[in-house]
């Protein structure tokens, strides 16, 4: 689709999409990209790439570009276009000014995962240092902040265990809530290299994904629960993984925490865990959880992949520690072929995780309470900091409402469009004094900003994205930035505006920093990444060439713990007014909101949200596929165009969210993992009805 002419020149840089990370020659002509093609040479893809990351790159230099800081005193005041300077020197007035009526804690930052890992350190920096508060946050909060939580907790690291390419040593593949045949197409395309090869498949999914069955692809084992029953499966597995002693005992007692795994053992092995008692809960029969639990534990090498359809449920947290039980219990952690992997939906969630945008961690997942590391960075950065941990953003959300948060400095993350329960979002902005928002789009967050600071694409600025496999990328500048900075360069304009310096030339002095303030990135740098290619963490002096499988002799934690596993039924009921479950998931060629993919040609192939929805619902309703239907739940209400189909179970309907006309969030609730505030954005109880067309 894309053929512009010949290259002039060109350079290596890094997807700027899901997780995988793959890297591509950026071909270019002067400073316009002619094409996007697939390094073979890249550690992550091997040569390969999707519809995303090889065509989808238009939107960087889209008409829909905002090239203007803008500035306006209400939001419903028109914008006036002003210099760098005004808009950054009105948004600094504006924090210092809420900040000297409402208190110190009355604002905060929030970062995105599609930023750089140095543009992401320096926004909670500047929240830490400037602000002089912990109010940060990230849009990891959404997706996989339970993984943070459940990994830290027992293998102790908040991060994946394996690199990709050990999937080609599995002998079992477990895919748990994830369906990375639309989501992380090319890691996909190697799993199914490794299935062909005749490694065996149990997919754990309410819907029928193309990775349970789909040319050449045919899951041993599909466990089509219900939503909102992931934990109840777990447990029925580990129960008969234990029951049927079929756990890894010298494994066990090697390398855990064994007082743990008796307390654990005793929990699993109540009959209220069995399949059978289990069956009625998740809907998957007891023979059919008793024989995916005897496939993974005797499958030789295991290795677990799990996405969205474990951590955003309100025991999301519950299930990411359930994973990691499973995988100690039979030795499938620390060797190649094995391991607990979550997949990472955008670009740098690992990275914008892992650089201290959380409100209670700085970079390298240390709590802001613990005194010696506050120190060290009290003294790198010249600042008192806060010991007490910060505000998530639903809670920023609330106290917004209760009048004590006024002013938000919001990067790179449309939470209109992605928070749940829309209606709760808009009227927390609504409630604050002063918005800025850094995007290259005007998105519908910034509808309720009053100041506009335009951002930067990834073609626009370097930096590095660590991908789901803890691997650190470079992303490099092929063009010079639309709006005259890298969003790197406004952040470090801001903090100065505040009074607040950052001297910073480029962002290989961002990294210097990191390393020298974070262990696991001690060996990394701009010029050991150009050695390299790319360096999985921790690099350190151990590990100077980086890490691809962690807990190899033992767990970071030390001894792996196992921790209960108790299944609650989420409050989010089906009731007679709403009977069916609405559940969530993504598509092959569009992207999250959408913001990037629906200003490219990918649109074509994709260009609305449907609902589907299974025969005997849709027939008991009087839909069709195609028909137009209202769907309404306790939060909201929207309309979708319906696809009726087998892939969906009685009961659940599905629907993807990259178009904003379409509203998902206006219907999820606010409910949330109880560790993490993760919405459960994949259990909403709903009612479908068509639309009476005049
Ligand atoms: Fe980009 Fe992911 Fe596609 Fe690779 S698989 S090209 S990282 S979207």
């Amino acid at each position: 689709i894309i053929m512009m002419g010949q290259a002039e020149h060109s350079k290596i840089t890094t997807c700027a999409y899901c997780g995988v990370g793959c890297s591509f020659k950026a071909e270019m002509k002067g400073n316009e990209v002619v094409r996007m093609v697939p390094n073979k040479d890249g550690h992550a893809n091997h040569g390969h790439s999707c519809v995303k990351g090889r065509f989808a790159w238009g939107y960087a230099t889209h008409k829909d570009r905002m090239l203007k800081p803008m500035i306006r005193k209400n939001i419903t005041d028109p914008w006036k276009e002003v210099s760098w300077d005004e808009a950054l020197n009105y948004a600094a007035s504006e924090f210092r000014r809420i900040q000297a009526k409402f208190g110190k804690d009355s604002i905060g930052g929030i970062t995105s995962s599609r930023c750089t890992n140095e543009e992401t350190y320096l926004v909670q920096k500047l929240v830490r240092a400037a602000f002089g508060n912990n109010n940060v946050d990230t849009c990891a909060r959404v997706c996989h902040s339970p993984t943070g939580f459940g990994l830290k907790q027992t293998l102790g690291e908040s991060a994946g265990t394996q690199t990709f390419d050990s999937v080609m040593k599995s002998d079992v593949i477990m895919i748990i809530g994830a369906n990375p045949a639309a989501a992380h197409p090319v890691f996909a395309s190697q799993m199914k290299r490794r299935l062909r090869q005749g490694a065996k498949l149990i997919v754990i999914d309410p819907r029928t994904t193309e990775m349970v069955k789909s040319p050449h692809i045919q899951a041993d084992y599909h466990l089509k629960l219900k939503p909102g029953t992931n934990v109840a499966v777990i447990t029925a597995l580990a129960h008969v993984i234990m029951s049927e002693k079929l756990f890894d005992a010298d494994y066990i007692a090697q390398r855990c925490d064994t007082e743990s795994f008796e307390h654990w053992t005793k929990f699993v092995l109540k009959p209220e865990n069995s399949p059978e008692a289990m069956e009625p809960i998740t809907g998957v029969s007891a023979e059919e959880l008793r024989g995916a639990a005897r496939m993974y534990a005797q499958g030789n090498n295991g290795a677990i992949y799990y996405g969205l359809g474990v951590t955003e449920h309100a025991q999301g947290s519950t299930m990411v520690i359930g994973i990691a039980n499973l995988a100690m219990a039979t030795g499938n952690v620390g060797r190649e072929g094995v391991g607990v992997n979550p997949l990472r939906g955008q670009n740098n969630v690992q990275g914008s995780c892992d650089m201290g945008s959380f409100p209670h961690e700085l970079p390298g997942y240390r709590h802001i309470s613990d005194t010696t590391i506050r120190t060290q960075f009290e003294r790198a950065w010249d600042c008192t900091l806060n010991p007490e941990p910060g505000l998530r953003i639903p809670n920023m959300f609330d106290a917004a409402l209760s009048g004590s948060f006024k002013g938000l400095y919001c990067e790179g993350e449309d939470i209109v469009q992605s928070d749940p329960n829309t209606q709760h979002v808009t009227a927390a902005l609504s409630a604050m004094e002063c918005i800025v928002v850094q995007d290259i789009f005007l998105n519908e967050t910034a509808k309720y900003a009053h100041v506009f600071l335009p951002g930067s694409s990834f073609l626009e600025k370097d930096g590095t994205f660590t991908n789901a496999e803890r691997r650190i990328s470079r992303v490099r500048k092929v063009m010079p930035p639309k709006a005259g900075k890298s969003d790197w360069e406004v952040t470090v304009a801001l903090s100065n505006a505040l009074g607040y310096p950052m001297n910073y030339k480029h962002p290989s002095e961002i990294m210097d920093e990191i390393a020298a303030l974070t262990p696991t990135f001690k060996g990394v740098s701009y010029k050991r990444l150009e050695e390299l290619g790319s360096i999985q963490w921790p690099c350190n002096d151990a590990a100077p060439n980086g890490t691809p499988t962690m807990h190899i002799d033992q767990f970071v934690r030390g001894k792996g713990k196992f921790i209960n596993t108790q299944f609650f039924a989420t409050s989010e009921k089906v009731t007679p007014k709403f009977p069916l479950i609405l559940t969530t998931g993504r598509i092959l060629s569009q992207y999250n909101v959408g913001a990037q993919t629906r200003r490219t040609e990918n649109v074509h192939w994709h260009n609305e949200d449907l609902l589907e929805i299974h025969p005997h619902d849709a027939e008991d309703r009087g839909i069709k596929t195609n028909t137009l239907v209202g769907i309404e739940s306790r939060a909201g209400h929207t309309v979708l165009r319906a696809l009726v189909t087998e892939r969906m179970q009685p009961g659940v309907v599905y629907t993807t969210f990259h178009f904003p006309e379409s509203g998902a969030n206006v219907i999820t609730t606010d409910n949330s993992d109880w560790a993490t505030n993760c919405p459960e954005y994949k259990v909403t109880a709903v009612q479908v009805m068509p639309v009476l067309q005049q």
